[in-house]
């Protein structure tokens, strides 16, 4: 079925149709019509799955997507125009231009825990780039991917764009194909399954993964603002968030002060009974329940630990002064789980971090803005914030991506078009004057190209 299906998609796409810029801006706002429309079905399936609070849907997931078809169609245009370029001296006399064009046969494979928008962002810059595309949504949210599939049947022809609905052996199928382009979403374990399967057809990827994301507090914090950042940034999506805040690394001087404000943040966003709030979601399943609940053996909770398996909830948890060899500092946590370590000198911060592989994301918080700035330069991370959390994530203007571990590749706004599209640069010649010192026979003219050079140096 999965070949059938590809063959299909590679039929369709040699015949030319998503070529043409205004077919797939004229798509695109098909799917953003269809979107609108069913804005509350998909809170819904999304509350449906893990008790996604109605608000955090449609600020991380409903809006987002929105947002970057709105981008996208408004400049598809310009973007989808060839550029042209400064031709080079050396092939006077020329013009040069770069062209967009899509790679081809696409396969956009997305995890569970943002999971409408991370299969639909993906997707608007595969469309509009001029790419088939084959949809692998999660199997762990699946109301959220029935409606997916719903949406994509009714606003795509099955050859243009389809759904595939399955879990790992669904998935090991679609990578036995040969795509012209893989975007993956998800752990750093897939990542790499993804990455092998692809390099046996040289298939080009972007692999969006995760990491240990550090957040640095130094003295010079504002430390009740910097703890309402943090929990914001923590705990929505109950802490399964990518660029979630990890572990946080703080000053010993102020570590009691912001446990102070912690609590009170908490409480403020969650009550005193998040258990009862409508506003904080759930553990996506038992699995990943009993992996977190089991990074709280042994530790000190100073804030929260409560858990529940019948709904699968575990409170905002502060972890106080875990080794660095316990469950909670081994792997990614993706959950509300935050673990607190504090420094006496930078040196430690760094002993800590290089511990790890490159995370996705890394944050600072310091009103000394040079000292921010040294941290934000000495440590290699995907993106991140100085006094904030999360939130680069919603600028289309940065690229969102990894780097090492947490991942190959970025997107967001252009860079979406651009990582869908190959660029072709092509030279125009023209005719009226053909220097001779490039061809052979070349006696005499190294001294020629030599100058040449230096000249254009
Ligand atoms: P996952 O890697 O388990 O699954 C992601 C997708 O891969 C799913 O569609 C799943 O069906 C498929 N898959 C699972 N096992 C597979 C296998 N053996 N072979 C082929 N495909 C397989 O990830 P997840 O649990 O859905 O999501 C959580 C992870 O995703 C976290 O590590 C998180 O950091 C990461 N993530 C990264 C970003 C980002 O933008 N960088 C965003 C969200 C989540």
């Amino acid at each position: 079925m999965i070949s059938e299906l590809l063959a299909s998609q590679k039929a369709y796409f040699k015949t030319g149709e998503t070529k043409s810029v205004s077919f797939r801006k004229t798509i695109l706002k098909r799917l953003k019509i269809e979107l609108i429309k069913r804005e509350d079905a998909i809170s819904a399936a999304l509350h449906k799955d893990f008790k996604k609070p109605v608000f955090e849907s449609y600020a991380t997931e409903i809006a987002m997507v929105i947002s970057e078809l709105d981008l996208t169609i408004k400049n598809l245009n310009k973007w989808a125009k060839p550029k042209r370029v400064m031709p080079s001296l050396l092939n006077f006399p020329s013009s040069a231009k770069i062209y967009s064009e899509p790679y081809g046969n696409t396969l956009i494979i997305s995890p569970w825990n943002y999971p409408y928008q991370l299969a639909l962002a993906p997707l608007v810059g595969a469309i509009a780039a001029g790419n088939t595309v084959i949809l692998k949504p999660s199997e762990l949210t699946p109301n959220t991917s029935n409606i997916i599939e719903d949406i994509i049947t009714t606003v795509f022809a099955p050859n243009h764009v389809s759904v595939v609905k399955g879990g790992v052996s669904v998935s090991t199928a679609l990578l036995a194909e040969r795509w012209d382009y893989i975007f993956f979403t998800g752990s750093v374990f897939v990542g790499k399954i993804i990455a092998k399967a692809a390099a046996e057809h040289l298939t080009p990827v972007t692999l969006e993964l995760g990491g240990k994301n550090p957040c640095i507090i130094d003295e010079a914090a504002n430390i009740k603002l910097s703890a309402k950042r943090i929990v914001w940034g923590k705990f929505i999506n109950a802490g399964q968030t990518c660029i979630a805040p990890d572990y946080i690394l703080i000053h010993k001087s102020i570590k009691q002060e912001f446990y102070n404000a912690l609590e009170k943040e908490i409480a403020l966003a969650y009550t005193n009974t998040p258990n009862q709030s409508e506003d904080f979601a759930r553990i996506i399943n038992e699995k990943n329940f009993n992996r977190l609940v089991k990074m709280l053996d042994n530790e000190t909770c100073v804030i929260g630990g409560q858990t529940d398996i019948d709904s699968l909830y575990i409170a905002p948890t502060i972890i106080d002064e875990p080794q660095l060899d316990s469950e909670v500092m081994k792997d990614e946590i993706f959950g509300p789980i935050l673990p607190v370590i504090s420094y006496e000198n930078l040196l430690e911060i760094e002993t800590i971090i290089s511990n790890y592989e490159k995370p996705l994301s890394l944050y600072v918080f310091s009103n000394n803005a040079s000292k921010a700035k040294a941290l934000i330069n000495k440590f290699s991370f995907g993106g991140g914030a100085i006094n904030d959390t999360v939130v680069h994530f919603i600028n289309h203007k940065l690229p969102f991506g990894g780097v090492g571990n947490s991942g190959i590749g970025a997107y967001h706004g252009q860079l979406s078009f651009d990582t869908f599209s190959h660029k072709k640069g092509v030279v125009k010649k023209a005719n009226w004057l053909d220097l001779p010192f490039r061809y052979a026979p070349y006696k005499g003219k190294l001294k020629q190209i030599k100058l040449l050079f230096k000249w254009l140096s």
